[in-house]
């Protein structure tokens, strides 16, 4: 079975992927912590330094419709940019090294249903991003008393 790449997804969903949107893609992919997109332009320009502001930001929208991406708004309040794979997940943030894993949705679903009965509401869609300190970290720095 063929690897579902990031190019074959924007594809799917129906936008365009210009050499510039792919190139952003990339940087995306290369690092598995959430960006901010001023830092994604800045490591986009290492590579591409025409590439403007308005475009990065433009197609980080646009990688977000697709799916491929997904927004984040970090403990500081800024909002910053991490690259998803296909399945519906749900996010582990660390807020000591800025590790993102991802949480399948298989693993909150017993949860969500329990929700619905104690709660007598039916749950659509759920998205779900707990921040806190990885196993890594935990490991490096237990919590104080
Ligand atoms: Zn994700
Ligand atoms: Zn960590």
């Amino acid at each position: 079975m063929p690897t579902e790449t990031t190019r074959t997804r924007v594809l799917a969903a129906g936008h365009r992927l210009t050499p510039q949107r792919d190139l952003i893609a990339q940087v995306l992919e290369a690092d598995a912590r959430p960006r901010t997109a001023q830092e994604l332009w800045v490591a986009v320009r290492e590579v591409a330094p025409g590439v403007g502001r308005a475009t990065v930001f433009r197609t980080l929208d646009a990688l977000v419709a697709a799916g491929v991406a997904r927004r984040l708004t970090l403990p500081s309040r800024r909002t910053a940019y991490v690259g998803c794979s296909a399945h519906h997940h749900h996010h582990f943030v660390c807020q000591q090294c800025g590790a993102v894993a991802e949480l399948p949705e298989g693993e909150v679903n017993p949860l969500l249903r329990q929700l619905e009965r104690s709660r007598g509401f039916q749950v659509d869609h759920a998205r779900l991003d707990f921040y806190g300190t990885c196993a890594a970290c935990l490991a490096v720095a237990p919590p104080g008393p």
